[in-house]
Formats: structure tokens, C-alpha cells, sequence
């Protein structure tokens, strides 16, 4: 099983890339939740354009896989969990949950600090929310995760198997919460308790500051509760709310791929973030 797994982890992935997006926009296209202010011709090169960038930009540049780190890891004893006998689905199961935390408070961390928020408003700046949002990230984004996760990596010490796992779900559950879809919702409410729904994460995709500023998680839902950061629903409801960031409307600036690349290196960070705040004048405009 392992072989197989770790042999053909490229091939797996990718398969299960093709598949989970085929099914969503399927799913999306027979019944849409909201109807697409562009169309799919506008925004689906450049959304999987930059995942084939950001692909070659990982392979390229940065010295290990994730898989790699955690093979080289159990075999020369790094990291917390290969100190500890215990069943492998239990060592599975918290390396894969602790791993989900690092990418939640990561999420946190890329909208707090400008600088950070600066290449995270790529993933946000997307006028539209499908399918494809969940997979657009600046590539100096997807660096700094894949740092972290390496980093991770070596202090939590997964088995190859967990990063697999957490890979392919991440991935997964990733173009599940992002699509244009609509559950029943005794369905919705049911489901996020156990992982990050569609509804759920939209929330975080609304141009209103205080609620991009919530529901964080991409797979589990239960940080967003535990640590005060859950909002139910959008103040304007799924079908009436903007998506987007505030000033940033122009598609060919936040649409097309030589805009999305350029994004982070424009204006200047508003209210939006930490050190941002109009403290001073709380009665001022919000942007
Ligand atoms: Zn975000
Ligand atoms: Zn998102």
C-alpha cells in the first residue's frame, strides 16, 4: 500500500485534481448558487494558469517535497511524533488535524500582516467564486506555505502516508468549499461541523472587512469555533453579497494572469489589516 501510495503520488494527485474539478463544475453548472458576473472563458485560464505556475515555481525552486521531508523524517527519527508508540491511525489522524491547524493559523497570520495580505489578496481578488478560486494563489504565497508546511513538517514529524493524506484532502476539500454550489441547508448545516462548506467559506470571500475576516479553515471547520473566528452567513445573504476586495474591480487588473501576478506589488494596504485599523477615526469610511 505504502509502494503504491508513494510511488505514484504525482499521478494520484493529479488525478484527483482533474476529478474533484470535473465534478464541481459539473455541480456548478447544472445548479449554480449565484449567478457568474464573468464568464468561464474569462476567469478559468488564468485560475489554472497560475496553478501550472505555481507548480513548476515549487518544483523548481525549492530543494524537497513535502513527502520527500517526511520519509527522510521516520527515517532519521525528526519530529515530535516519531517519539511516541502509537497506533498508526492514531498518529495519521493527529498529524493530519495538527497540520490543518498550521494552515488555518497561516491563513490567519496572511491577513493580519500587510506585507502577507499583499500576496493573499490575489486568492480574494477574484470577482467571482468557483470552483477554480479555491486553487488561485500567488506564487510567493504558495512558497511561503510550502515553507511552512515543511517546517511543520519536520517539528510535528507526520509518517509520508499523513502528508499524503493531508495533501489530497487540503486539495480536495479546497475546490469543495470554493464552488458555486448550493447544498439544502439542513444538508449545509449538518455537513460543517465536519468539514468547511461552500456557504461557509463564501463568507470569507465577501468584499466587508469583518467577514473576509472570518471562517479561515479550508478543511476542518472546528478552529473557526474554538477560536472565536465562525460567522454563519453573510450579512447580505449568498446571492446578493460582492465577492472581492473593495477598490479592486478592474477583471483585466484582478482576472487575467499578468494582472493577478502583478497584484501584490500595487497601492498601498488600507484599513484591512492589523496595524491598518482607522483607530483614530472609527467613524471613518471602511475600505
Ligand atoms: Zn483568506
Ligand atoms: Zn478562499
Amino acid at each position: 500500500m505504502r509502494d503504491l501510495i508513494l510511488g505514484h503520488e504525482p499521478a494520484i494527485r493529479l488525478t484527483l485534481f482533474l476529478g474533484v474539478l470535473a465534478l464541481m463544475g459539473l455541480w456548478e453548472a447544472i445548479a449554480p448558487r449565484r449567478p457568474a458576473p464573468l464568464g468561464r472563458w474569462a476567469r478559468w485560464p488564468s485560475n489554472l494558469g497560475i496553478v501550472a505556475l505555481n507548480t513548476v515555481v515549487v518544483r523548481l525552486l525549492l530543494p524537497t517535497t513535502a513527502v520527500a521531508l517526511a520519509m527522510a523524517g521516520e527515517r532519521e527519527g525528526w519530529g515530535l511524533l516519531h517519539h511516541f508508540a502509537l497506533p498508526g491511525w492514531v498518529t495519521l489522524t493527529l498529524a493530519v488535524v495538527v497540520l490543518d491547524l498550521v494552515v488555518y493559523l497561516q491563513h490567519v497570520m496572511v491577513h493580519a500582516i500587510p506585507v502577507l495580505w499583499r500576496l493573499h489578496r490575489v486568492h480574494h481578488a477574484d470577482l467571482h467564486f468557483d470552483v477554480t478560486t479555491g486553487a488561485r494563489f500567488h506564487p510567493i504565497e504558495i512558497l511561503l506555505s510550502m515553507l511552512i508546511k515543511l517546517a511543520a513538517i519536520l517539528v510535528i514529524g507526520p509518517s509520508p502516508e499523513a502528508v499524503v493524506v493531508f495533501e489530497v484532502l487540503l486539495n480536495a476539500t479546497a475546490m469543495f468549499n470554493h464552488g458555486n454550489v448550493s447544498l439544502p441547508a439542513a444538508l449545509d448545516r449538518w455537513l460543517r461541523w465536519i468539514v468547511v462548506t461552500p456557504d461557509m467559506h463564501r463568507v470569507h470571500h465577501s468584499v466587508e472587512d469583518d467577514e473576509t475576516n472570518s471562517n479561515f479553515g479550508f478543511s476542518l471547520p472546528w478552529w473557526d469555533r474554538l477560536f472565536g473566528t465562525y460567522r454563519d452567513q453573510p450579512r447580505g445573504g449568498h446571492a446578493a453579497m460582492t465577492i472581492g476586495i473593495h477598490g479592486w474591480r478592474d477583471p483585466r487588473q484582478v482576472d487575467r494572469l499578468p494582472g493577478m501576478l502583478a497584484l501584490p506589488f500595487r497601492g498601498t494596504v488600507t484599513h484591512y489589516t492589523i496595524n491598518r485599523r482607522p483607530w483614530a477615526h472609527p467613524e471613518g469610511d471602511h475600505v
